[in-house]
């Protein structure tokens, strides 16, 4: 007896086809930050659209900011979904929601692709980083057969 039988659950975002982590870097540049080899403006300089798209449709990560210590609590540390591509015309370059970014890849032709810029953001201190790039490649059904 479905109580949500009129609720239809949204896909899951697909895996990308190929996904490129930024981790290392990410862990280079905070450890040059925490010995003062790079003065944290130079990192913690995202602009207003970064964060007021963070906070709009940014996910709490969860955990604790790890350059100004904001509490997980706080929800202050959140990663956002930036798209781009050719594809996408005005909306590439755009912070969209998990759901946009579903509708979008549903709606791409056999030959367009995107690439998401998965970013941490904090809302306190406006650190930011770039965490992955994930491409995903609408492939025509004769480039899968090769
Ligand atoms: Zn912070």
């Amino acid at each position: 007896m479905g109580v949500c039988a009129d609720l239809q659950p949204l896909p899951p975002v697909p895996e990308p086809d190929r996904s490129i982590s930024r981790e290392l870097d990410r862990r280079w540049v905070l450890r040059a930050v925490r010995a003062g080899e790079i003065p944290r403006s130079r990192v913690c300089d995202a602009d207003r659209a970064v964060t007021a798209s963070a906070e709009v449709l940014g996910t709490p990560t969860g955990r604790d900011c790890p350059v100004c210590g904001a509490s997980a609590a706080s929800g202050a540390l959140r990663t956002t979904q930036w798209i781009h591509g050719s594809a996408i015309g005005e909306k590439s370059g755009t912070a969209r929601s998990l759901s946009e970014i579903r509708h979008i890849l549903a709606s791409l032709s056999p030959g367009d692709d995107i690439t998401v810029h998965v970013v941490e953001v904090c809302l306190h201190c406006r650190w930011n980083c770039l965490l992955r790039e994930d491409r995903y490649e609408n492939q025509t059904e004769d480039q899968l057969g090769d």
